[in-house]
Formats: structure tokens, sequence, C-alpha cells
């Protein structure tokens, strides 16, 4: 009998396609290979890493026909840090790959036969994050976690982050190094600071806010002018403060320390106040581009009622507002609820209104005091819609369901829920919100048969 595949193993192999997770695909022996570091068109060889029942898990030792797409990771951590997970090909090579996940979800598990023939890139494909937490520990380590594991990698510049980010951590890393500042231990409990936190806008301000295990931090003044000095466009520094024990990121409570305890960003002509603990998305210009396919598939004429599920701050539920008759925004969190009625009100907007509640339960009440939306607009978080939404949802018999997607996977999933209800799949647009990491966007429109 053949010998099976071992771990440590090296075999070459051609790397014919990608998994969701940027890693290329082979196959050896019949069972499929997961190969970290290769590229699409590739022979590689590669050393196995994990040999499963069903599936091999290896890594990319040598390209042994290197693709032209392959090019230098342009960062030192790349491969340690859970991040990125495209820096060893050219930004165009990721987009593709990209695309061809999504199609390949809406196809394998969607069951449709829809082609997602494009895939928005940013024109910005660094430094675009408008917003980062470092978890910090002992040092301090203070920069983000390796892959699969909760150990600190110290990560004096990103290349996702914006500048001001690094001139901020740095300032923070200072300040705990003279002061002899404590890091917080998610094994014992003990220590100070959990994380350092940054926002900024896109207007190149900044705003601040240290995690602490603890309701007040030593040296709080010299904390605040060393971040003043290291960054001219701080508009506020705030302490989070967050004393259970748990890796939670967020605090329970918030104190302003100086300046300002939130920014306000432009999107889409709207203006939103965003606190520390307020859900935006990551990249504002990409989040612009979405939006606006959303907008469009919705093909709003003015006088229609959307009901947007999963509204957050209000962000989509505001755009549409303003070409719609009437908007019904539902939110679970209440802190984003309150931001969502005050950016309405902020932007004059007088014809949505907000909820808070758990999506299915609201769209069920709505429905049964006769809210008749023509379309719904859905954007959950990874885990998608639970199936009693999309029954609810198709119960409702909307004209248009235009749907917001972060996984393709669970996405996929939900589109064959949908079209088992009578509600399919016509268009199909990915948005690359996330460059560099193994994270998508995509926008989906579906309508009766
Ligand atoms: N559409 C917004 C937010 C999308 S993120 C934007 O683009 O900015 C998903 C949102 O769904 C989060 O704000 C989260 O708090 C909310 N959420 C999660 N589970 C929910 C549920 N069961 N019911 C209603 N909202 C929920």
């Amino acid at each position: 009998m053949d010998k099976r595949p071992a771990e440590n193993e090296i075999y070459p192999l051609a790397i014919t396609g990608y998994a969701g997770d940027g890693a290329g695909v082979a196959r050896l022996d019949g069972m499929v290979v997961f190969v970290q570091g290769g590229i699409r068109g590739e022979v590689c060889e590669v050393k196995l890493t994990k040999v499963g029942r069903s599936a091999i898990w290896g890594r990319a030792v040598r390209p042994i026909s290197p693709s032209p797409a392959r090019q230098t990771p342009d960062c030192p951590l790349y491969g340690r840090c859970g991040g990125c997970a495209y820096r060893h090909m050219t930004y165009t090579e990721e987009l593709e790959a990209k695309r061809a996940k999504v199609e390949d979800a809406l196809r394998r598990i969607g069951g449709t036969e829809l082609a997602v023939p494009v895939i928005l890139g940013a024109p910005q494909p660094e430094r675009y994050r408008n917003k980062v937490q470092f978890p910090v520990s002992a040092g301090p380590r203070i920069g983000f976690y390796q892959a699969r594991s909760h150990r600190v990698i110290d990560a004096p510049d990103c290349l996702l982050q914006p500048l001001p980010a690094a001139r901020l951590r740095a300032a923070a890393a200072d300040w705990m190094r003279r002061y002899h500042i404590s890091a917080y231990d998610e094994r014992t409990g003990k220590g100070l600071v959990r994380h350092v936190y940054v926002r900024t806008n896109r207007a190149g301000q900044s705003l601040f806010c240290l995690l602490v295990n603890g309701q007040a931090v030593p040296h709080e003044a010299d904390l605040v002018c060393a971040l003043r000095a290291a960054e001219p466009g701080l508009a506020g520094v705030v302490l989070g403060i967050n004393e259970k024990k748990n890796n939670v990121i967020l605090g329970d409570a918030y104190r302003t320390l100086w300046g300002e305890d939130a920014l306000t960003d432009t999107l889409c002509g709207l203006e939103f106040r965003l606190s520390v603990p307020s859900f935006y998305q990551v990249n504002a210009d990409q989040a612009e581009v979405l939006y606006g396919r959303a907008l469009e598939l919705a093909g709003l004429t003015g006088r229609e009622t959307v009901l947007d599920l999963y509204c957050g701050i209000g962000t989509i539920s505001l755009c549409m507002a303003r070409r719609a008759g009437r908007v019904y925004g539902v939110e679970v969190i209440p802190q984003a609820v309150e931001d969502a009625r005050a950016n309405a009100a902020r932007n004059g907007v007088s014809n949505a209104e907000f909820f808070c509640a758990d999506a299915g339960q609201a769209a069920r009440r709505l429905a049964a005091e006769g809210v008749r939306p023509d379309v719904v607009c859905v954007d959950p978080p990874r885990k998608g819609l639970a199936p009693d939404v999309v029954e609810t949802v198709a119960g409702m018999a909307p004209r248009r369901v235009v749907y917001v997607s972060c996984d393709p996977g669970t996405l996929a999933r939900d589109v064959a829920r949908f079209a088992a209800l009578g509600y399919v799949a016509r268009e199909a647009v990915a948005v690359d919100l996330f460059p560099r990491t193994a994270h998508v966007e995509t926008v989906v429109l579906l309508s009766r048969t």
C-alpha cells in the first residue's frame, strides 16, 4: 500500500486557486492541500505542516516557478502577525482572489449561477484603517496578536494604520516605560493597561483612548502631555475602564482626560459622531463605495418605505433616508441607537426612526403593526442572519432585499434560504474594505421571482 503523506515532508505542488483565508489550494493524493504563501499558477515546494483526514495544510518553502504576481512582503511582521493575508502577492492578484472567493461561495454554497464580475478595489490599499486597538502586554509590548494566539507582537508601525496611530502608540509606550506602568495580564487578571486605542477621521484628527483595569492611571497629566506633543491632530484623550477579568476590549465607562470625547466624520455627505465604542466601518473611503452600491441596488425613487436591519449608528439608514419616503432602522446596542438618533438630528433627517431591538423581533413587530417595506436592507455581523430573520423578511414581501455582508460564506447560506422563499439573487458586487487582510465585503440584490 502507498504510504500516506506525512508532516514535514516536502512535495512539489501546483497551486490552482485560493481558499477563503488567502492560502493557495493544491491537491495531493486526491486530498486538498491549503498552502500558506502559494500563488495561483505556481508550482511550489510545499512543506506539509498538518495532515488531517480529509485535508492537508502546508507552507510554500520555495516557488519553483514564481508567479509574476509574487512580491516580497513589505512588512517585517508578515506571516507572524495575524493581520494581513496577501502581502506576498500584488494587490491586483489579491482582488482577483477575493472576487473569486465571493463568486465561489455564491455558487457552491448559495446554489446560484450568479457571476461576480467586479470587485471594487481600494485606490489606497495602505493606511486606510480609521480605528486600531493595540493589545498591550508586559514589556510593554504594544502591537498585534500573533496569528491564532494571544501573544502580543510589538509593532512600532503597521501599513494598515494611519501615521497618527503609530505616533500615539509610541508616545504611550514611552510613557509606560518612563513611569513603570504595568500591562494587564490576561491569565492573572492583574496589571493596568489593557489596550491602546486610536480612532482617526478623514480630516486627520485623532482620538486616543487608554483601556485600563482600574479607575485611574498614575501620571495622567504626563500621558496627555506626551500624546499632544506626539500628534498635532490629537482632538481628545479618553480613559476607558474595564475592571472585569475578560478579554473584552471596550470599557464599561469612559472618562475624558483632555479635549473631546468623540470625533466627527463625514460619510456620503452626512456627518457622524464617533465616540470610542461606536461601530463604524474601518475604511471610510471604501464604505462610501459600498453604501453607494447598496443605494443603487435599492432602486429608490423617493417614496419607498425602507427597513434597515443591523443599522449600527445609522450610516446606511441615513444615506437611504435622503432618497426614500420613510426609513426604519433596527439595532440591538442601545448606545448605537442613541448615536443613530443623534446622527439623524444632526443631519436634519426627519424621516428615519430607530428601534433598539433584535432584528428578527423588531421585523416581526413592525410586520404585525402593518409596516410593509418596499426595500429591506440587512447588514448583519459575520454569523449572518438567523433563519427566522430570513423568514420574517421574506414574509414582509418587499420588492427588493439588499444584503450587505462581511462574510461570503454566511451570505451564500442566507441567499440559498432566501431562494427557497422565492427571493432570487440578481446581482452581486464585491467591495474591498479590508485590503491586504483576508476580509471582503459583498452587496447582493435579491428580488421576488
Ligand atoms: N450597517 C451598519 C452596522 C453594521 S455592523 C454600518 O454599516 O455601519 C452590524 C450591526 O448589527 C452592529 O452594529 C451590531 O451591534 C448589530 N447587531 C448584531 N446582532 C444584532 C441583532 N440580533 N439585532 C439587531 N442588531 C444586531
